[in-house]
This record gives structure tokens, C-alpha cells and sequence, in this order.
């Protein structure tokens, strides 16, 4: 079928299965609010039993996500605000399909195999029984099959495509002859559908009112931790589904947060694709793989020749893929998300070396520490390849805005929560940040170098700062810096001298630190930023020719 065909008029009303819908659900009076009631915009709200001081979250969140799905509707073209529900994730929607439309303990629904496990979670949770269906031997959709296996009890069929695990779209016929022939809802999950070179279901809705389509923010738009999920379809069904869902069911945080990232859209789909077609190319030249899967998706399925052997080797350095080797129809299969290109480089030099007796491991860019003590509790996960979102809180304003000089010029990312003795000074939590991070840095160190030297010489306006680190593996520490007032902001400034020589100790490294210039700020700023820069060309890994030592150790 083309476009233009979409284009023509609903060929199938009859096919809308309002019969189908459970008699309590059509009953139901959904919850409403107060403010559902009024028409008023702006209003003194005393209705909500809310806290009226502004927290920026003590007001529910809108439960119709009215901003959202304009703003999805108008990036989607295709389709108006009323066939559009959101959800807490897709997971929401495929819970909330079943509960709309299966009677617990009589309906079934009907599936292929194998393919996403929510379907069969969601329908044994609602007691609906759940039928799979195999699909032919190259992933493909039998549909003569699939309708063979509903009778009249069955109400949804759940289709995936691009499917998940097998990373094939299912071809379009098929599925339309699966949607003409079934008196009940046909979903169509297009998770993966960003991935794929191929239009997708979404048109179909113009043509088939018994159609549901799935998609979700959390795959090609980087939000999975917001948990925002869409399904698409006739008005009818979208708004039995909207009357089901918790009032509240996606918060104001994640709704915002989707909205901004409709307008801007992803920024990592190229790289995710031009990544997947790389890594499935050097798969393929493993002898270690079987067969790597055709995909549409970020993810590779490939067969092993020891799917086991491999999944365990994988995962005790550090690297988890998903083992779907025992399900039929993927033996010996294992199933691996496309990372960021150092992930990607990791996990290939893993397999290629899997094995062999004189591997040597690639080094594990992501170190995790957990600290507690009377004084502080410390939490650090740092990322050595740099793509990663830093987030660093230690409680003391000034020490976050320099360590994040440290992620922004040093090449790594840290997620770093401190909680310390603030209330008495800023000594101990100064200190053992210092630890942790020296730690993490001299785990990666001895990973990656040893026996270097770098050093680098910063100017900041009128200051300047120039900082040599030596990473021999011998603690070392010289300060060279004179500040005019003895603090900075509330931060004092001989905790500087302190978290570096604390950094250098629990680091193992040498550090020489000198500073001149007018403004204690741009002085402490400079240290920081020559500190960065030097860390950044000691995780170039590839410099190791260019600055050679003259002796074994230094
Ligand atoms: N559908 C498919 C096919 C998936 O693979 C997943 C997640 N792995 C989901 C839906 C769930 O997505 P969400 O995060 O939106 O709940």
C-alpha cells in the first residue's frame, strides 16, 4: 500500500470495535478535577488540597498533557491532539489497552514470538491469557498464522515492529492483512521506529480505526529515566484509555522535559545508527559470531558460537548485553545495545579477544566508588569516555563549580553526591571528595598509562595557572600559590592547597601546582582548568609514543 491510498477516506469504520470494550469500562465516570469543571485559566486554586507556595512541583501536574500533545501533534503532521495519549512509558499503554478492552479471566490476546516481554507481563498481571504465535524462520510475520490463532475471546493482537529482540521491521502486507482480518484492536509497537529507514505504521490510522500504534521518548530521544510513552490512535480508544489512567500519571517534570525535547529532537540518532551498521560489520568479522541479525533498531542481535561462554566473559569485565539465547527462536543469541563509540570500541576488543590466553584488557572507562565515614557519605560514578552528563553536588556551591571545570575541560564525566559535615566546615567533605575522585583516577590510571608526564600552562585574564602531573604511581605534591584573601566566597581558600594534595595522595600521582595573578577566583579557576587540561592528555590513551619515559619508572 502507498501513501495515497492512507490519504483516502476510512475504508473500515466498521472495523472500530467499540463492542469490544469492557461493559464496566464504558460505564466508568473517570476522575475528574475541579479544574476540569471551571473554565477558568488563572485562578485562586483552593481545590486540590495542594501547598499554594511555589516549589516549582506544588501543583499537580496537567492530567490531559494538553502542551505536550500539541507539540507532539504538531511535529507529527499526521495527526490531531485527540489520538494521542501519553503515558508513563509505552508500558503504560500496553497495560491500559489490555485493561480497556479484556475481561480478566475470559479474554486472550494474541502475540508473536519472540518479542517484546511486556506483552505477555501486562496480560498475565490482568489475568487475560496470552497466546504467541512463532514467527517464520526469518523473523517474519506470518499472518494466515496469527489470525488462526484468535477466536472470539481475543481482543488485542500485539505486533512489534521493528521487533524486539529480532530487529526486523515486519512487512507491511502482512500486517494489514493481520488488521483487515481481526475484529479486535491491532497495536503496533513502533518503539524502535526512529531506527528504522522505513515510514512506519503511523499513516495507517487515517485508513484503519482499529489500529493502535506505540511509541516512546525513551529509546531514539535519550529519556527513558523521564518515562514518557505515546500511543496513537482512533479518538474513541485514546480517550477510553485516557479515562482509565491515574489522573496524574505523568509528573510536570517529565512533560516539560518531553516538550523540549520534541522541539529539538534527537541529536544522538545519527551516530546510534552509523554505530550500529559499524559494529554489526566488525561482528560479523568475529569468528567468534555466528550470524549478526539485519537491524532497525539500536541494538544487534548476533548468534555465538558460545552465547554463554560470552555473555559470562562480557559481563565479568564489566560489559552487560542481554543473554536471549535460551529463547526460542533466538539460540545462541545474545542481544547488544549500541553504545557510544568507546562502549562500541570496548566490547569488540572483549569479543576479540575472548579466548585467548595473552588478551590484554581494554581498560574500563566507568568506575564507581561509594564512600561512607563519620564525617561524609560519598557516591561517585565517573566516566572516563566524557559523553556523560555530569552531575556534581557536594553541598559546597564553590567546590561544584570547580570540579565541573574539571569534567568540562578534563575529558570525564562525574555523577558526585557528597553529604558532609558542612554545618561545622567544609573540611572534611573538601577532603574526601578529593579522595574518592583520586581514587577513581588512579584506578583508571592503572588501567590505561603508566610512567607519564604531562602539564599544561593556563591563562585566565590577569591570572594564570600552570599544573604538571606525573602519573609514575608515586604520590608527589608542591603548591606554588599565594591567595590575597582567605576566602573565596565562603569556601576557605587553604582547603585548595588541601583537596589537591589530598587528590595527589589517594591518586597516586604527582602533582605540581603553581598560580599567579590579581583576583583569588581567577587564580583557583585557572588551577582547576590546567589541572583538567593536563588530566584530559593523560586519558588520550593514543599519546603513549608521543611522550616516552627514559627509564622503566620514573
Ligand atoms: N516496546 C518495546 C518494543 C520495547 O523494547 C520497550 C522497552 N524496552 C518498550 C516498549 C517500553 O518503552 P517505555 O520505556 O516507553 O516504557
Amino acid at each position: 500500500m502507498n501513501n495515497r491510498s492512507f490519504d483516502s477516506e476510512c475504508k473500515t469504520d466498521q472495523l472500530f470495535p467499540e463492542s469490544i470494550i469492557r461493559d464496566n469500562i464504558k460505564r466508568l465516570v473517570p476522575y475528574s478535577t475541579a479544574r476540569d469543571e471551571s473554565s477558568i485559566s488563572f485562578g485562586t486554586y483552593m481545590d486540590a488540597n495542594e501547598n499554594p507556595y511555589n516549589t516549582g512541583y506544588n501543583r499537580y501536574p496537567d492530567p490531559h498533557h494538553k502542551r505536550l500533545k500539541q507539540e507532539l501533534a504538531l511535529k507529527m503532521g499526521t495527526i490531531d491532539q485527540d489520538m494521542i495519549f501519553a503515558g508513563n512509558g509505552s508500558d503504560e499503554a500496553i497495560d491500559l489497552v489490555i485493561r480497556v478492552f479484556c475481561t480478566p479471566g475470559v479474554d486472550n490476546v494474541v502475540s508473536i514470538s519472540p518479542t517484546y516481554g511486556m506483552y505477555k507481563v501486562a496480560a498475565s498481571i490482568n489475568d487475560v491469557e496470552y497466546r504467541e504465535v512463532p514467527l517464520r524462520n526469518n523473523f517474519a510475520l506470518d499472518p494466515e498464522a496469527i489470525l488462526k490463532a484468535t477466536d472470539e475471546k481475543s481482543k488485542i493482537i500485539f505486533l512489534c515492529s521493528p521487533n524486539n529482540p529480532t530487529g526486523n521491521l515486519l512487512e507491511k502486507s502482512s500486517v494489514i492483512r493481520v488488521i483487515e482480518n481481526f475484529k479486535g484492536i491491532v497495536v503496533i509497537d513502533e518503539a524502535y521506529c526512529d531506527f528504522s529507514s522505513e515510514e512506519g505504521f503511523v499513516p495507517l490510522l487515517k485508513v484503519y480505526n482499529n489500529v493502535v500504534v506505540l511509541q516512546t521518548m525513551s529509546k531514539s530521544m535519550g529519556m527513558a529515566a523521564l518515562r514518557v510513552g505515546f500511543a496513537f490512535g482512533d479518538s474513541r480508544v485514546i480517550s477510553y484509555m485516557n479515562r482509565v489512567k491515574y489522573p496524574y500519571n505523568l509528573n510536570r517534570a517529565s512533560q516539560e522535559a518531553a516538550i523540549r525535547r520534541i522541539r529539538e529532537g534527537s541529536r544522538s540518532l545519527g551516530i546510534i545508527i552509523s554505530e550500529r551498521e559499524r559494529v554489526s560489520r566488525r561482528l560479523n568479522e568475529s569468528p567468534e559470531v555466528i550470524r549478526v541479525y539485519e537491524s532497525e533498531t539500536n541494538f544487534l542481535l548476533a548468534r555465538f558460537k558460545n552465547a554463554s561462554g560470552m555473555y559470562k566473559f562480557l559481563t565479568a569485565n564489566g560489559v552487560i548485553v542481554r543473554d536471549r539465547s535460551r529463547t526460542p527462536g533466538c539460540e545462541g543469541c545474545l542481544r547488544i545495545t549500541i553504545g557510544k563509540p568507546s562502549e562500541n570500541d570496548r566490547l569488540l576488543s572483549l569479543i576479540s579477544g575472548y579466548g585467548k590466553d595473552k588478551f590484554i584488557l581494554p581498560p574500563n572507562p566507568f568506575i564507581e566508588i561509594s564512600r561512607i565515614t563519620a564525617e561524609t557519605a560519598i557516591t561517585l560514578k565517573a566516566d572516563f569516555t566524557g559523553g556523560g552528563l555530569s552531575l556534581i553536588n557536594t553541598g559546597i556551591g564553590f567546590l561544584d563549580h570547580m570540579l565541573n571545570q574539571i569534567t568540562t575541560h578534563g575529558g570525564l564525566s562525574l555523577e558526585l553526591d557528597a553529604y558532609g559535615d558542612t554545618q561545622v566546615d567544609f573540611h572534611h567533605t573538601t577532603e574526601d571528595v578529593a579522595i574518592v575522585l583520586g581514587e577513581a583516577l588512579n584506578r583508571y590510571f592503572k588501567s590505561v598509562v603508566n610512567n607519564r608526564r604531562y602539564g599544561f600552562s593556563l591563562p585566565m585574564d590577569e591570572s594564570q595557572a600552570s599544573v604538571l602531573i606525573d602519573l609514575g604511581g608515586r604520590a608527589g605534591f608542591k603548591w606554588d600559590v599565594v591567595f590575597s584573601g582567605e576566602k573565596i566566597g565562603d569556601f576557605p581558600c587553604e582547603m585548595l592547597s588541601h583537596f589537591f594534595s589530598s587528590l595527589s595522595t589517594s591518586g597516586k600521582f604527582t602533582l605540581h601546582i603553581k598560580a599567579e595573578g590579581e583576583n583569588d577566583h581567577h587564580k583557583a579557576e585557572a588551577v582547576f582548568k590546567a589541572f583538567a587540561r593536563s588530566l584530559s592528555m593523560a586519558l588520550e590513551t593514543d599519546l603513549s609514543e608521543k611522550f616516552p619515559s627514559s627509564k622503566g619508572v620514573i
